[in-house]
């Protein structure tokens, strides 16, 4: 089931008052319509009724996948509450993966990892390979602590040759992708990226 609040909240941008419509929790699989809206980053927000200037609501968000037993959720604070713990864990003993990410461009991350049957431990250990590179050659080029984002973006099936392919940047406005091959994975982790019933507890 999908949960939702509504609430008065003052557009930041003109100030007007009106009410909004935001999800808690979405199950993609009785509402696949969610799961557009959540890749496509429209979920929590809305045009603002006056100003038409985009509101969006930032609050945790618990994404659930019944039909592929996934749960993700992005979590905004660090509370801890028990009773959830106790139902999170009884989902992962009927075989869920469940992961807990810090923003939604994560989120995004966890559901096209998983739409292409891959095992996130193994894209997320390239991932993070990628971004000490290049965080490393930024550093050559000058002093800062600039750092760059790195988020799994497909699987390239070429005849010969699977890449993963990631797109990385320090600035949003400059967004490029990197690729990598599969055949420069470890013989496990080359064994593993396939395996998702691995991950399951
Ligand atoms: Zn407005």
């Amino acid at each position: 089931m999908s949960l939702f609040k509504v609430i008065q909240e003052n557009c930041p941008h003109c100030n007007a008052i009106q009410e909004i419509k935001y999800y808690q929790t979405v199950n993609v699989t009785l509402e696949p319509n969610l799961k557009e809206e959540v890749l496509s980053g429209t979920l929590n927000s809305k045009k603002c009724t006056n100003c038409r200037k985009e509101i969006t609501i930032f609050s945790g968000l618990l994404y659930h996948d019944m039909e592929n037993r996934l749960m993700f959720e992005v979590k905004v604070s660090d509370e801890q509450d028990e009773r959830k713990a106790e139902t999170l864990n009884e989902f992962k003993k009927n075989g869920y993966i469940y992961r807990e990410v810090h923003s939604y461009p994560e989120l995004v991350e966890k559901i096209h990892i998983f739409d292409n049957k891959l095992n996130d431990q193994v894209v997320e250990s390239v991932s993070n390979k990628l971004k000490a590179m290049l965080d490393e050659s930024l550093k050559q080029v000058k002093e800062t602590d600039i750092e760059f984002n790195v988020f799994f973006k497909k699987i390239e099936k070429g005849l010969f040759k699977k890449k993963l392919v990631f797109f990385c940047f320090s600035h949003p406005s400059q967004i490029m992708e990197m690729k990598y091959e599969i055949k420069n994975l470890s013989a496990n982790e080359r064994k593993d990226l396939y395996t998702i019933d691995s991950l399951r507890g």
